[in-house]
């Protein structure tokens, strides 16, 4: 079979190959000064005062919800249509997880749903410690409503804005904590820039940055300054907290810098190929993408085609349709609450229908820099040709 168009692919030229290899010829893989650089141009470019890298994305959203403070009696709540980490992070805490029911037009977490989520919440004595909002494919939720209702019901904020590093909202990029704690970012190679894996912590609270940065490591630090026992001697180091080795290394680090540089460029060329399926869909009656919040720029990490007179059947005929046709389609996302492991914690089909109703109606088109002017075309006319079998057999 030929080799299908992926629906995301990472961008590697020469000058991060150059970085990574000169990393690899040096003497310091981890723990060194790139990891420092990296850190603080990615503040630099998003308006945030610090920076941690991780391993992963996961990673971050796991040492966040730590360094908020969520433990066994707490409550956490994202959207249903997200990856799973979003979620896990808080049962690494042994938190409770619930879920906030998205806006059909947007597919990100609906505000009317989310007050009225709260409010019942508040009279059980139930509200969240924390609201992780997911900035599906790189579009800001609406922050201002959000923080609105987190100072009127005392939640914090962690956005996970893994797809969305340059976009921006309100023209303040994403990443620059206005309306939240702490911003998460992947560097994931399917993500906006890549580090081979790789996540971020930005934030503008020098507490939070302090806990996520004991914990990254071990919970060990080296500054005598923060000692709680006295230095027995030069060898000394202290653990002070049980943390992981989330760590993020040099040649991560390398590549992280090289990447972010184009960062702008990718997002420009991810935006020019979002307006191309745009405008090839206004001719196709059923055929739509998902709305942008007000104030908004997204950076486009998913191309999500949204069908009208959708049902299961014709959805999955249609999906089937792009795959068998050279088209690697995706869902992103099948609903959290759907996975078997949700339901063993007593989610169930039904409790939250918007998002079980995106997952029968929308899937994700192939979006990504490299993307060549005939592959989009082609994936254009097998939607075409797809929509015209299954949605109008006549
Ligand atoms: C990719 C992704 C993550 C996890 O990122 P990793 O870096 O792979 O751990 C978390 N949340 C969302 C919404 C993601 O898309």
């Amino acid at each position: 079979m030929d080799k299908q168009i992926p629906y995301a692919k990472q961008s590697i030229s020469n000058d991060d190959i150059e970085a990574v290899v000169n990393v690899l010829k040096s003497d310091t893989l981890t723990q060194g000064e790139l990891l420092k650089i990296f850190e603080q141009k990615v503040n630099n470019k998003v308006s945030s005062k610090y920076a941690i890298a991780t391993n992963s994305a996961t990673s971050a959203l796991h040492l966040a919800c730590l360094a908020i403070g969520v433990g066994e009696k707490d409550i956490v709540w994202t959207s249903p249509i997200s990856f799973v980490a979003s979620s896990n992070c808080a049962l690494y805490c042994r938190a409770e997880i619930d879920f906030v029911d998205i806006d059909p037009s947007t597919a990100l977490i609906s505000i009317s749903a989310l007050e009225v989520k709260l409010e019942k919440a508040e009279k059980d004595g139930k509200l969240p410690k924390v609201l992780i909002p997911v900035h599906l494919a790189g579009t800001s939720c609406d922050m201002k409503e959000i923080s609105r209702l987190s100072n009127k019901f005392g939640f914090r904020i962690i956005e996970d804005a893994s797809h969305a590093i340059g976009g921006s909202y309100l023209n303040n990029p994403i990443g620059s904590c206005k309306y939240s704690d702490i911003c998460i970012f992947s560097f994931h190679p399917v993500k906006i820039i890549t580090t081979l894996e790789g996540g971020m912590a930005v934030t503008n609270n020098e507490e939070i940055f302090h806990k996520i940065s004991l914990l990254r490591g071990h919970g060990i630090t080296r500054d005598e300054n923060e000692f709680i026992f006295n230095s027995p001697g030069p060898w000394y180091y202290e653990q002070q907290e049980l943390g992981f080795n989330y760590r993020f290394n040099e040649v991560q680090a390398s590549l992280g810098i090289t990447q972010l540089k184009k960062l702008d460029k990718l997002v420009t060329k991810r935006n020019e190929l979002m307006k191309n399926y745009r405008n090839f869909a206004k001719d196709i009656y059923n055929l739509e993408f998902l709305e942008e919040t007000k104030g908004a720029y997204s950076a486009y990490h998913l191309a999500i085609i949204k069908l009208k007179d959708s049902t299961k059947d014709r959805h999955l005929s249609l999906f089937k349709y792009m795959r068998a046709h050279g088209v690697f389609v995706q869902i992103h996302y099948w609903p959290i609450h759907l996975q078997p492991y949700y339901c063993n914690l007593s989610f169930k089909k039904g409790d939250f229908p918007n998002a079980e109703n995106y997952a029968i109606s929308s899937f994700s088109l192939p979006i990504f820099p490299d993307l060549k002017d005939s592959e989009q075309l082609k994936v254009m006319k097998e939607l075409k040709n797809g929509i015209d079998l299954i949605f109008n057999p006549n």
